[in-house]
């Protein structure tokens, strides 16, 4: 388990899974040139592509964000148990994710914060465990903070045009629909500032309503960017998106804005499939981007 610190905030990475993509580079990336993949060999072997097998490698992981004031769980993996047939990778997965919780310290009674960047089954499937047939939320003192955009499009009630669609219906109903019902969903518009280190803000793109995290603390800063990003490649071709960015313009505009922001602000990107060593600090170049990796103490190169 690997910690970094941000003034005087740590932040854990909680595996639930690392391995290979559900798909090779040519199908996930939209835009996918060769030529720039076989440029970067050098560094993204092993831990990021493997060739032997074509295949790209993801992690899937929460980010644990302890602050004096807040402890905060981001983006909460693909959960266990959880009904996936569309989606072999989550289907009915049972993984020790509350036991490495536990091992970082952290209960889930511990957690009063949990934030999903947006509402895709692999950033919702922990908020909710099954107990005695029914899903409820996983961590009972929280306060979930949704996009209310984002929760408008993925609520089958309230987009009726994607009701059909088997991802939107089931995740939403099993992750989501319980912790409203609950009462423990919060809907965030705009920006939102949880407290003066933390502050919730729209990246567009990905999903129509995902958000990202920016922490500010000591006079350093982290920048918690869900799927804005989702492999390290990117940062060297930002303008390849994923298969399942919704918006294509918006997604590389974002994006863009995520690696100058980092750049300029010297915040260290902690995106959420990431291989190891997960995190990595962004420079700016004449002709585009360049990625510093940093790895967490406690990290052991596998
Ligand atoms: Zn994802």
């Amino acid at each position: 388990m690997s910690t970094w610190s941000i003034g005087n905030v740590s932040v854990t990475r909680i595996e639930e899974m690392l391995g290979y993509g559900s798909f090779p580079p040519a199908q996930y990336f939209v835009g996918f040139e060769r030529e720039v993949l076989e440029r970067h060999l050098g560094w993204l072997v092993p831990h990021h592509y493997a060739p032997e097998k074509d295949a790209i490698i993801t992690s899937v992981h929460s980010w644990l964000i302890r602050t004096p004031r807040h402890t905060i769980l981001l983006d909460c993996c693909a959960g266990n148990h959880k009904e996936r047939t569309y989606w072999p990778r989550f289907h009915q997965l049972n993984t020790p994710f509350l036991e490495r919780l536990a091992a970082a310290g952290a209960r889930p009674q511990d957690i009063d914060i949990v934030l999903c960047t947006h509402l895709h089954a692999d950033h919702i499937g922990w908020n909710t465990v099954l107990r005695d047939g029914r899903w409820v939320p996983t961590f009972p003192n929280a306060k979930y903070l949704f996009s209310r955009k984002e929760n408008d499009f993925w609520d089958p009630r309230v987009n009726v045009a994607g009701a059909d669609d088997p991802g939107r219906r089931i995740a939403y109903r099993d992750s989501v629909l319980p912790v409203v019902e609950a009462g423990q969903a919060q809907l965030v518009d705009g920006i939102h500032a949880i407290d003066d280190m933390l502050r919730v803000e729209p990246a567009p793109g990905h999903t129509p309503g995902h958000v990202l995290l920016k922490l500010e603390a000591g006079g350093a800063a982290g920048v918690f960017c869900g799927d804005v990003i989702h492999h390290p490649i990117q940062v060297y071709a930002p303008h390849w998106n994923s298969q399942f960015c919704e918006l294509a313009d918006e997604a590389r505009a974002t994006r863009r804005g995520l690696l100058e922001h980092c750049a300029e602000r010297g915040a260290l990107l902690f995106p959420a499939h990431f291989g190891a060593p997960h995190v990595a600090a962004i420079e700016a170049t004449g002709a585009g981007f360049t990625a510093r990796f940093v790895a967490g103490s406690g990290h052991t190169a596998r």
